[in-house]
């Protein structure tokens, strides 16, 4: 831990190590648990400079932040991604990682070979294309699983991040766990969460991980991992030789351990996915960090907060 590290500490003993950079909220996609189908974007010039994004950051890192991890929207939309992704590169951070659809990252693969970004999480939500067409309402599904599978074959720590819906995915639950087997990527089923445009049909849609499992456990067992203490996820390595896990942001939400931190497009540091309340730090000195910090991590609630003002791709899931 750094010197100042205990500007990080809340008073529940939660220490913040993580961030999560939201680089835009565009997408090339629109998944209908995330997006209405005709969203509207902030402007362009509202988002941080790469040099306000690489300022910010290692103002961060020098308080005690230690996993870095970009998002969006859709990260690779930015031009200036690999801009970015240098600068990040330069940090002392145990963790560089990319939450993305995959849409874009084939072309981007040979130069992040060479920087610190090594972990990926891509979103896949069928392994069928018209079910993908679905989902997504892009027809984009062999580019997806193309680019997962390169990005494995190179060396990448890539894990699949799959959002199960009662009717819409939950059929393909056991061909998930199959293709973690076959590919030895890590799989991790989402709760679908109630937020933005899935509130007006969560409860056709939620399915709970506690239901995945027993769906699961009718022919498979599946034998618990030890997670971090902060982990997201609980994970499993199943009787097939799958590595599979489950976020279960709805049913047992993992507030009381989190140790995230939000930076926003605009360069907002905020206490948690599911408050609007932040400080801009672009123009901040130095020396008003702690204190900043310290203001934002009072702020950071022990449970799930039931109301979201914002939909997640404008926060960064
Ligand atoms: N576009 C990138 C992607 O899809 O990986 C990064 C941003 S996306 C908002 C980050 C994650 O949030 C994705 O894994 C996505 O499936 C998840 N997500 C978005 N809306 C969600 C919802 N209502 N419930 C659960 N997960 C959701
Ligand atoms: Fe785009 Fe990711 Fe939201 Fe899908 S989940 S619409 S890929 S931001």
């Amino acid at each position: 831990m750094s010197a100042l590290g205990h500007h990080m500490i809340d008073k529940h003993g939660r220490r913040m190590r993580k961030l999560r950079i939201s680089l835009l909220d565009a997408c090339n996609l629109r998944c209908l648990y995330c997006m209405p189908e005709h969203p509207v974007f902030m402007p362009q010039k509202d988002w941080a400079s790469v040099k306000d994004m690489a300022r910010i950051t290692r103002n961060l890192v020098e308080l005690g932040i230690e996993e870095i991890r970009l998002t969006g929207g859709e990260p690779l939309m930015r031009r200036d991604f690999v801009e970015i992704v240098h600068e990040l590169s330069t940090l002392p951070v145990k963790k560089l990682g990319l939450t993305t659809n995959a849409l874009l990252l084939a072309p981007y693969l040979q130069v992040l070979q060479h920087t610190k970004l090594q972990h990926l999480n891509i979103s896949l939500d069928s392994l069928n294309a018209e079910n993908f067409l679905r989902i997504t309402r892009r027809d984009a599904f062999s580019t997806v699983m193309d680019a997962i599978l390169t990005a494995k074959a190179l060396g990448f720590a890539v894990k699949v991040n799959t959002v199960m819906m009662k009717g819409v995915n939950d059929h393909e639950l056991s061909a998930f766990v199959e293709w973690s087997a076959t590919h030895r990527i890590p799989v991790r089923f989402l709760e679908v969460m109630n937020v933005g445009v899935m509130k007006s049909q969560f409860q056709e849609r939620f399915l709970p991980a506690s239901n995945m499992m027993a769906m699961l456990r009718t022919d498979l067992q599946l034998n618990r991992l030890n997670d971090k203490p902060d982990s997201t996820s609980r994970n499993f390595r199943v009787s097939n030789g799958a590595k599979i896990g489950f976020i279960t942001s709805e049913s047992n939400p993992f507030c009381a351990g989190c140790s995230r931190l939000r930076l926003t497009p605009k360069g907002q540091i905020r206490p948690c996915l599911f408050m609007e309340e932040g400080i801009d730090l672009k123009l901040l000195a130095p020396e008003d960090y702690p204190a900043a910090l310290a203001a934002i991590i009072a702020m950071k609630p022990i449970g799930r907060i039931p109301h979201q003002p914002q939909p997640m791709y404008q926060i960064g899931g």
